[in-house]
C-alpha cells in the first residue's frame, strides 16, 4: 500500500525513518511525491583533454598508479590517485573515504563524476562520485538532486525513491480518467512519478512534469468549483435589493465615483438581488477605492432589513474602516449603529456588543478575527465583507458566513492577479475588478539605484525627514528563511542607527515580534515618533501612514514585481508627493528590465502580467490557501498553458457532472477531499 510507513521500505528502517519524517515524509506516497529540485546530467562521458575548469564532468578512466593514503591530521585522511583515459591524466582526491582503498584496483575501469578544478598546471576532481564500470548505477543517466535533506544524503534519498519505485510502481493508480489523459496527452501517474524522479531525456521529463502539474491543478480547481457550486445551488440565499441608502451616501460624499467603481457596484447590486448567495471578489489596486464600494453594499443589506459586517486582518486596518464608515455616515446624515470589535475590546464592552449584535441593535460591526469567534452571534446577518483576503484562508471566510443564513459575501483584495489566472486561483468566487484610479492622484515616483548609490537614497530620506515627512526601508527578502531575513533587517537597523540616521529615531519591524510590540511600533510610527521604519516584508499590508513618503527597498531584484508594487502602495497615501527607491543589487539585464517596469508603470495589473511572464504562475498561488507547497508552486506549476487548459476542463466537468458521481471520477474525488480536508468539500 502506498500509505504504508516509510520505515518498512527496503533500506530505511526506524532510524532513518525518523530523518525522513523531519522532511514531512511519513509514507511511501509522501516519498514518491518528494520531487527533485534539480538534476545532474551524467549522460555523456567527457574526454580528459576536453574538460573545462569549474564544470561538472563524467569521465571513464583507469587508474594510473596505486592509490596512496595519507593521514593529514587526526580524523582526516586523504587518498590521492591519478586517473587516465586515452587523452590525458587527472588527479582524484578523496577525503576520509578509506573504504575506497580496497575498491580502487588498477585493472578496473571506473566512472567518476565531479567538478573539475584546474590548479598548478593540473586538473583535479575532489571527492568525485566513483563507480566501477559494469556496476554503475548513475553513469549515463540524469540523476535527481533533492532540496532539503535533513541529515540524509542525496544518495540516501535517491536510493529510497528508487527502492520505492521498484516495489510500488505497479500499485500507483491513475487519478485522472483515461479519456482525459488521452485527450491532453498525459502519461500514466506511475510513469509521471517515475520519470519526474529519474528522467531519461528532456522529452520524458517535460511529459512527466506536465502530467503531475495537470493532476495537481485539476484536483485544486475541481475542489474550488465544488465549493462554489455548493454555495450557489444547495443553499437558499437572501434577496436584498433596496439601494436607496447607498444612493444617499453616494450623493453626499465629496467626490464622484469612478466608472470602475460604478460598474462594480452594479455587479454587486445585481448579484445581491438574486436569491442565491453572492460570493464575490472585488479586486482593485491600492487606492482604487474599494472601501466605499463595500460600504454601499453594506447599506443595501441594512436597508433591506439585515446586519452587515466587515473584517480586516489587523486591528489598525479595522479601526481605519470603522472611522471611515462613521465619517461617511456623518456627512450623509445616515443614522446607523456601527460597532467595533477586536481582541483588545475590554470584557464589559464586548459583552454589550455581543448582546446588541444578537438582538439586532447593531447594524454594522467592524473588526478583526475576533468576529469569527464562536460567541459572536448575529440576529440576521445579510452581508459579510472581508478585506485583504489573502491574509485569511478560505476556511476563515466560511466561518464568518456560517454565522448567518447564507449571507452574501464580498472579499476585497489589492493583490492584482493576471486575468488569465484569476479564475483558477479564486475558482470559488465571482470576480469584479476596479481597474481605474480616482482622478488627480500623485503617482508615486520610482527611482532605480545600484548598490553604490545607496548613500544618495539615505540623504534623500534625511531631507524628507527634515521637511517633516517619514519613510520606510525594507530589508532584502530571504526566501529560504525568515530568520535570516530578520537578521538582515536587524543588521541594517543597527548600522543605520549608528551612521546615517544617528540623529533621528528609527524603528524596527519584523514578523517574529510579539503582536503587541508590532502594534506599538506601528502606532509610534503613525504618531510620528519613529521617523524611519526599517522592516521586513511584514509591512506589505495594512500599514497606512499618510505622512510616510519614501519607500526604499534593498536588493529589490529579489522580490516579485507584484510584491514590490504592494510595498510601493504603502506610500502615496496622503497629500504629499511620494517616492519609491528600488536598490537593484544585480547587474543582469533581466533585473534591470524588471526594475524598469516598476519605474514605468503604477498599474498593478500590468505589473502582475509581467510577473506572470517572468516568473510563471507559481507566484500567484497562495500556498496557504490551496494546500500546495511552495516548492510545488514554483517548480511544477509553472506553465500558464496548462493552467488555462485545466481551468476550461474543470468547468466542463463540473457543468456536466456537478457532484463528480460518475464511476471514473472516484479517485479524483478522493484526492479533492484530501486536499480540501479543512474546507468541508461535500459532494451531494
Ligand atoms: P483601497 O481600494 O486601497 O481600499 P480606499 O477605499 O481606502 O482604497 O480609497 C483610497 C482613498 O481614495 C480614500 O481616501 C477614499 O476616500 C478615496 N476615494 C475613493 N474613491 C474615490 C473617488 N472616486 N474619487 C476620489 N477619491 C476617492
Ligand atoms: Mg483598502
Amino acid at each position: 500500500m502506498l500509505n504504508s510507513d516509510i520505515q518498512y521500505l527496503k533500506g530505511v528502517g526506524p532510524k532513518k525513518a525518523k530523518k525522513f519524517k523531519k522532511l514531512g515524509i511519513f509514507t511511501i506516497e509522501n516519498l514518491l511525491n518528494y520531487y527533485p529540485i534539480k538534476y545532474e546530467d551524467r549522460r555523456t562521458v567527457s574526454k580528459i583533454n576536453e574538460m573545462v575548469d569549474n564544470t561538472k564532468v563524467l569521465l571513464k578512466i583507469k587508474l594510473f598508479n596505486t592509490p596512496e593514503k595519507k593521514v593529514i591530521k587526526k580524523n582526516m585522511t586523504i587518498i590521492k590517485v591519478a586517473g587516465r583515459d586515452d587523452t590525458g591524466f587527472v588527479t582524484l582526491t578523496f577525503f576520509n573515504q578509506d573504504y575506497l582503498l580496497q575498491k580502487l584496483n588498477l585493472e578496473d575501469w571506473f566512472y567518476v563524476f565531479g567538478k573539475v578544478k584546474y590548479a598548478y598546471g593540473k586538473y583535479e576532481l575532489t571527492n568525485p562520485d566513483i563507480e566501477k564500470v559494469g556496476k554503475d548505477k548513475k553513469a549515463g543517466r540524469i540523476m535527481p538532486i533533492y532540496g532539503l535533506t535533513y541529515g540524509l544524503s542525496n544518495n540516501e534519498i535517491t536510493k529510497a525513491v528508487k527502492n520505492a519505485l521498484d516495489e510500488y510502481y505497479s500499485k500507483i493508480e491513475d487519478i485522472i480518467p483515461i479519456e482525459i489523459k488521452n485527450k491532453y496527452q498525459l502519461i500514466s501517474r506511475r510513469d509521471a512519478i517515475k520519470y519526474f524522479h529519474f528522467p531519461e531525456n528532456n522529452k520524458i521529463y517535460s511529459l512527466a512534469k506536465k502530467s503531475i502539474a495537470f493532476e495537481k491543478l485539476l484536483i485544486m480547481q475541481l475542489g474550488l468549483l465544488t465549493i462554489k457550486n455548493r454555495l450557489r445551488t444547495s443553499s437558499q440565499g437572501l434577496k436584498i435589493n433596496d439601494s436607496s441608502l447607498g444612493d444617499k451616501l453616494i450623493a453626499s460624499i465629496p467626490y464622484k465615483l469612478t466608472n470602475a467603481q460604478l460598474k462594480v457596484i452594479k455587479e454587486i447590486k445585481e448579484d445581491m438581488r438574486l436569491s442565491k448567495p453572492m460570493n464575490r471578489l472585488v479586486q482593485g489596486d491600492v487606492g482604487s477605492g474599494k472601501t466605499i464600494v463595500a460600504i454601499y453594499a453594506m447599506l443595501i443589506a441594512i436597508k433591506s432589513g439585515y446586519q452587515a459586517s466587515m473584517m480586516a486582518p489587523t486591528e489598525i486596518l479595522a479601526l481605519q474602516h470603522y472611522d471611515t464608515i462613521k465619517g461617511y455616515f456623518k456627512i450623509a446624515n445616515i443614522n446607523l449603529n456601527v460597532a467595533f470589535l477586536s481582541g483588545s475590546t475590554n470584557a464589559k464592552n464586548k459583552r454589550k456588543i455581543l448582546d446588541e449584535l444578537k438582538n439586532g441593535q447593531i447594524d454594522i460591526i467592524v473588526g478583526t478575527h475576533a468576529l469569527i469567534e464562536n460567541n459572536v452571534e448575529f440576529s440576521n446577518i445579510g452581508l459579510v465583507v472581508t478585506d485583504e483576503q489573502h491574509r485569511f484562508g478560505v476556511r476563515q471566510r466560511a466561518m464568518l458566513s456560517n454565522k448567518g443564513n447564507n449571507p452574501d459575501m464580498i472579499v476585497m483584495t489589492a493583490t492584482p492577479i493576471p486575468r488569465t489566472l484569476a479564475l483558477i486561483v479564486y475558482g470559488d468566487l465571482d470576480i469584479s475588478v476596479i481597474d481605474e484610479m480616482p482622478p488627480g492622484r500623485h503617482e508615486v515616483i520610482t527611482y532605480v539605484l545600484n548598490e553604490n548609490q545607496k548613500n544618495e537614497a539615505y540623504s534623500f530620506i534625511k531631507k524628507q525627514i527634515k521637511s517633516g515627512r517619514q519613510g520606510y526601508i525594507v530589508a532584502p527578502l530571504v526566501e529560504e528563511s525568515e530568520n535570516l531575513e530578520i537578521d538582515s533587517a536587524e543588521k541594517i537597523f543597527n548600522e543605520l542607527s549608528n551612521t546615517y540616521f544617528s540623529e533621528c529615531k528609527l524603528g524596527l519591524l519584523h514578523g517574529k515580534m510579539k503582536s503587541s510590540d508590532k502594534e506599538e511600533t506601528i502606532n509610534r510610527f503613525y504618531n510620528d515618533e519613529i521617523k524611519v521604519l526599517v522592516s521586513t516584508t511584514v509591512i506589505e499590508v495594512g500599514v497606512n501612514v499618510p505622512n510616510a513618503v519614501v519607500m526604499m527597498v534593498l536588493s529589490a531584484e529579489r522580490f516579485g514585481l507584484a510584491q514590490l508594487h504592494q510595498l510601493r502602495g504603502r506610500v502615496g497615501r496622503g497629500k504629499y508627493q511620494s517616492y519609491c527607491i528600488l536598490v537593484n543589487g544585480s547587474k543582469s539585464k533581466k533585473s534591470s528590465d524588471r526594475m524598469n517596469i516598476m519605474k514605468n508603470t503604477n498599474n498593478g495589473f500590468i505589473i502582475a502580467e509581467e510577473d506572470l511572464k517572468n516568473r510563471g504562475p507559481g507566484e500567484f498561488f497562495g500556498t496557504k490557501q490551496h494546500g500546495l507547497s511552495k516548492y510545488e508552486v514554483q517548480n511544477i506549476i509553472n506553465d500558464v498553458n496548462i493552467v488555462q487548459k485545466v481551468q476550461l476542463l474543470s468547468k466542463k466537468i463540473i457543468n456536466e457532472n456537478p457532484f463528480l458521481d460518475k464511476e471514473e471520477y472516484i479517485n479524483l474525488k478522493e484526492e479533492i477531499i484530501k486536499l480540501f480536508k479543512n474546507e468541508d468539500v461535500v459532494f451531494n
